[in-house]
């Protein structure tokens, strides 16, 4: 691992914040993003074996419900997860501060002089965090973890119910509102519209090329709507 540099250390200190909630855009973008194809993928399916405007509402709601339920039961899970890891790490550092401080404090030093401080100044801070608040030092330097900013389960199994709703509401919207004659090209073409917004958008929050990204969303939700078009009409026309 190289060393990082004085400015990076500050600017990461500084975007700590700005990065999260960047990270929170980014999975909000994608949930919508998911909402938005699986639903239009499910509703140009049953609209290709059906015009029952009552069975295309009850496979678009039931898809958005199942969708955005098992969205936030996977992200419940996941950070559930990461989080009693990372509570399970704090409580190993308690219990090594307890038991062995002088080891930890020589832990400590060793790694503020991996982050480019000389022998002697890391030996000084070292003392110093130690002395204010030793676990928290630990947790930061050397598990990366802010002790009073863990991840809440909830927040984010909200957050990816409602992103994923939001996206999903567009194609349930657009292939029932419309007369049965626009349906499927009101819903094809919102729905493409809506995946070059969030291919943009998502491509924008990670600093990357915006183009290839939008194609690359387009050529897939154009490709689920396509696969589902053509399982539906052939159920539908074989009379299943
Ligand atoms: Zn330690």
């Amino acid at each position: 691992m190289t060393e990082p540099t004085k400015d990076e250390t500050h600017d990461e200190a500084h975007n700590g914040t700005l990065g999260s909630r960047l990270n929170w855009l980014r999975a909000a973008v994608l949930g919508a993003n998911d909402g938005i194809v699986s639903t239009a993928g499910l509703v140009v399916g049953v609209a290709g074996a059906t015009d029952d405007r009552s069975a295309l509402l009850t496979a678009g709601l039931a898809g958005l419900l199942a969708g955005s339920m098992s969205m936030a039961a996977g992200e419940y899970v996941s950070v559930s997860t990461q989080r009693d890891s990372e509570k399970a790490a704090l409580a190993q550092e308690k219990r090594e501060l307890k038991e062995q401080p002088e080891a930890e404090l020589e832990e400590l030093t060793e790694l503020l002089q991996d982050r480019g401080l000389t022998r002697d100044v890391a030996m000084e801070a070292a003392a110093q965090l130690t002395e204010r608040d030793a676990l928290r030092a630990h947790a930061r330097v050397e598990l990366n973890i802010d002790p009073d900013d863990l991840t809440n389960p909830w927040h984010a199994a909200w957050a990816s119910f409602l992103s994923f709703t939001v996206g999903a509401l567009l194609p349930l919207l657009a292939i029932v509102l419309p007369p049965a004659g626009w349906r499927l090209g009101v819903t094809v073409v919102s729905s493409l519209a809506a995946l070059l917004l969030t291919g943009w958008s998502s491509a924008r929050l990670g600093a990357a090329d915006t183009r290839p990204a939008m194609l690359r969303n387009v050529m897939g939700g154009a490709l689920a709507m396509g696969v589902t078009y053509a399982a539906g009409a052939l159920l539908g026309a074989v009379g299943v």
